[in-house]
């Protein structure tokens, strides 16, 4: 057991860590995507039984290098092009290490006032380099599923508070109905916080979609000030945006609650070049954001915002004798968890090491080498099946058989990894270029892996 004395076997055992990482991470460049299949097989060697006494943690820590580290996807490296996973900024990494070792419960004031304060310090930037309303009430949580889960309960509380309803306290028995848009192309973890809410995953109404699988504004269905009208900034698989301007405008006469999925798509904004794509986002009610995709912190990091701060916490807020509520902002007064770790520090350390410039050029260059990949895709005669306006291709090798077998072939050729999707009943690979460690020349070498699976395929 650990004691206070042992404070130098710690400092070794820190500095190995750190060494340990440090390694990993300059390995990354020249690893392969997918884990060696040995490296996979190896860890069978952590199939042991729970240990009946202490054990050294330095051999501890070895193990876990010595199996964990080799059979990790490098999908922190800049060729890693599946779902859509950013890569964490060496700021973030670092500023992840120092608020380990504080092991700070970041849920309340009280537990953690440094933590506190620099998320209040974030979610202000969050915010002003989004364009969306400052003073939105913010909650920092794991993803965007539970960022999705908290916007959808502010708005459920929200709604039923109109009706006289306190849904917090009664629940959804005998309460007054809400109805639910969502477009077509509305993506699982919103359906799934649905379902959590009691407000039914297929209990919805669906918006038909374009081709590009945008929300048609033409096909809304009747709206009320009981309904929730759910759009998208970034389609998963296309990257495109639903009509802001015009939806917000037919939900605002209405009185209905918009919330937005922008997991990774509403940081389109940050950049002059893209935010033309997505206008009229900041007229809603609430939004759901990813700062573990596109914002490349490490993952877990989520971050929910509802315009009306009370909505928010009206839908979270517990109170119990033993719990301080001060007058300031309660980090745990905004999210589903109460107790959790300090994941505001990797997103303020994000935004102070960028910058609004640093931002806007990570946002720009992840769209610039999505088209790259188009173009050399196009060139070589395969079908990129979406308008390539953001960080998401989708691309056709042919019939779904040859397309699925390229996407078999490059993944296990390990230069880099790309999944599929089935988009509007056509197979395609998903190319989504979401991190900052995505060089030039990884585009090229992954464009020729990429041509180099589907010519094998072909011959
Ligand atoms: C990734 C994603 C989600 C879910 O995000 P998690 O962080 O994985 O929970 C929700 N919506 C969209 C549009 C996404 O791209």
């Amino acid at each position: 057991m650990p004691t206070p004395r042992d404070r130098p076997p710690t400092n070794a055992l820190l500095r190995s860590a750190a060494e340990r990482s440090i390694r990993y991470l300059e390995d990354v460049p020249g690893r392969r995507v997918t884990p060696d299949p040995e490296a996979v097989a190896a860890l069978s060697r952590l199939d042991e039984p729970l240990p009946a006494g202490p054990r050294d943690p330095g051999e501890t820590l070895a193990l876990l290098d010595e199996v964990g580290s080799p059979a990790t996807v490098t999908s922190t490296g800049g060729r890693y092009f599946g779902f859509v996973v950013g890569g964490a900024l060496p700021a973030t990494v670092a500023a992840n290490w120092l608020a380990a070792a504080w092991d700070q419960n970041a849920g309340a004031v009280a537990l953690a006032p440094g933590c506190a304060a620099l998320e209040g310090v974030a979610l202000r930037w969050v915010l002003d380099v989004l364009g969306l309303p400052a003073g939105s009430g913010v909650g920092f949580v794991t993803g965007a599923t539970a960022a999705n889960l908290c916007g959808l309960a502010a708005a459920r509380h929200a709604l039923l508070e109109r009706r006289g309803w306190d849904v917090e306290a009664r629940g959804l028995f005998g309460a007054p109905e809400i109805t639910v848009v969502v477009g077509d192309e509305v993506h699982v973890s919103l359906l799934k916080g649905l379902g959590l809410l009691g407000l039914g995953r297929e209990r919805v109404v669906r918006v038909p979609t374009d081709a590009q699988g945008r929300m048609r504004a033409d096909a809304l269905p009747p709206l009320s000030d009981s309904t929730v009208l759910c759009l998208q900034a970034g389609n998963v698989d296309t990257g495109a945006f639903d009509p802001a301007p015009e939806l917000c405008a037919a939900a605002r006469e209405a009185g209905t609650w918009v919330h937005v999925d922008g997991a990774f798509g509403l940081w389109a904004r940050v950049s002059p070049d893209r935010s033309r794509l997505a206008p009229g986002f900041e007229e809603a009610d609430s939004w759901c954001l990813d700062a573990h995709k596109w914002l490349n912190v490490p993952q877990d990091c989520g971050i929910a915002i509802c315009r009306e701060p009370e909505h928010l916490r009206r839908a979270m807020v517990v109170s119990a004798g033993y719990l301080v509520l001060g007058k300031e902002r309660e980090p745990y007064s905004f999210t589903p968890e109460m107790s959790r770790r300090a994941r505001g520090v990797e997103v303020w350390a994000a935004l102070r090491s960028l910058g609004r410039s640093g931002v806007e050029e990570l946002v720009d260059r992840c769209c610039r080498h999505a088209t790259r990949f188009a173009e050399g895709l196009s060139a070589a005669g395969f079908e990129v099946l979406n308008d390539v306006v953001l960080n998401q291709v989708l691309v056709s090798f042919g019939e779904p058989e040859t397309t699925r077998r390229v996407i078999a072939t490059l993944q296990a050729d390990g230069t880099c990894w790309c999944g599929g999707t089935t988009w509007h009943g056509r197979t395609a690979m998903r190319i989504s270029v979401s991190s900052w460690a995505t060089t030039d020349e990884d585009v090229e070498v992954s464009l020729e892996a990429m041509l180099r699976a589907a010519g094998s395929v072909e011959a």
